[in-house]
């Protein structure tokens, strides 16, 4: 199915994609007063079904964003949860995808509006991030990530990415294929749209929500899953930068990229400069419990079709 004739949610309606159009003076076109959510749906081939990925978790989040922004309730969660399931049935998806939630800001008023509160959900077909590459080579952002003083990283909204965007775009044009950033503690906080985590003498680490880093789906799933099914010592404390040169093995993770290795940082190879062991069986569980093949995280998904 090509972009053209994609059917997406757009205030109320399912309409094809160049039927969703926002007004140009709109404090979301203006100022970026949009919250958001990217999800992903998995295709089971034996069940003819579709599962999306924790979506009750990503309804809350959302709901956490808006109530941060201030935004008009207007939504409830099942309405929420419901509006993205229409979606995926409307298109008739039978594959992988990832969908983007978005409530917007419409209307003439400013970026400190607070309604009228509107939605998009837009769905899209897509195989896997980096697929071409086992892993990733990332530097050490000269950005700072935001932080709770400024801009909050745990409201999940349109404008936060535009520091990732200075992050990953500095990281491209010097040869890298992503970034992490420090915090203004300067200990290790996040990627541009993922999380981090090291593995050091068979301990799991990864920095504490108060590292300015968003509160990630993946970030917890990997936390509960490598604690109960992999028996694995996890720790949340701050991290600091020179702990990524030394780590034994180092991977990104979010919803979007799923668990993606990195195989150096800052051009200093991390472990053996390939996908570690750890990484591979957390990486190897995640990707059979998103598609329904572990009975206990069965919970954790949502049937998109009627069977
Ligand atoms: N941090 C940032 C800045 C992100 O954009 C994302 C992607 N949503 C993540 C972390 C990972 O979050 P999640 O696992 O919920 O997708």
């Amino acid at each position: 199915m090509s972009n053209d004739e994609r059917l997406i949610w757009f205030k109320g309606n399912i309409v094809s994609i160049d039927r969703a159009k926002i007004n140009v003076l709109s404090p979301t076109s203006q100022f970026g007063a949009n919250v958001f959510e990217g999800l992903r749906a998995y295709w089971s081939i034996s069940e003819k079904q579709l599962y999306v990925f924790r979506l009750p978790e990503h309804i809350d989040r959302l709901q956490r964003s808006m109530k941060m922004l201030e935004f008009d309730v207007v939504f409830t969660n099942a309405f929420l949860q419901q509006s993205v399931i229409d979606v995926i049935q409307a298109n008739n998806f039978q594959e992988d995808l990832v969908c983007r939630q978005t409530v917007f800001l419409d209307g003439f008023g400013s970026w400190s509006a607070i309604g009228p509160v509107e939605m998009f959900i837009a769905p899209m077909a897509k195989g896997r991030y980096y697929e071409k590459s086992q892993g990733i080579d990332v530097c050490i952002s000269s950005w700072e990530r935001i932080n709770e003083k400024s801009l909050s990283p745990k409201i999940k909204m349109g404008a936060n990415y535009m520091n990732s965007r200075m992050g990953q775009l500095e990281a491209t044009r010097n040869g890298y294929d992503s970034a992490i950033f420090l915090n203004q503690e300067g200990t290790v906080s996040e990627g541009p749209g993922s999380c981090v985590f090291i593995v050091k003498d068979g301990k799991l680490i990864t920095p504490p929500l108060t590292a300015s880093i968003l509160d990630s789906i993946t970030r917890s799933t990997i936390i509960d899953i490598a604690r109960d099914d992999l028996n694995l010592e996890v720790i949340e404390r701050d991290v600091e930068r020179s702990e990524l040169y030394i780590a034994d093995e180092v991977f990104m993770c979010g919803t979007a990229v799923e668990i993606v290795p990195v195989f150096s940082v800052d051009k200093t190879q991390v472990g053996m400069g390939t996908k570690g062991g750890v990484t591979s069986d957390i990486k190897n569980l995640y990707l059979q419990i998103v598609r329904g093949k572990v009975e206990k995280y069965r919970k954790w998904l949502t049937p998109v079709y009627e069977s």
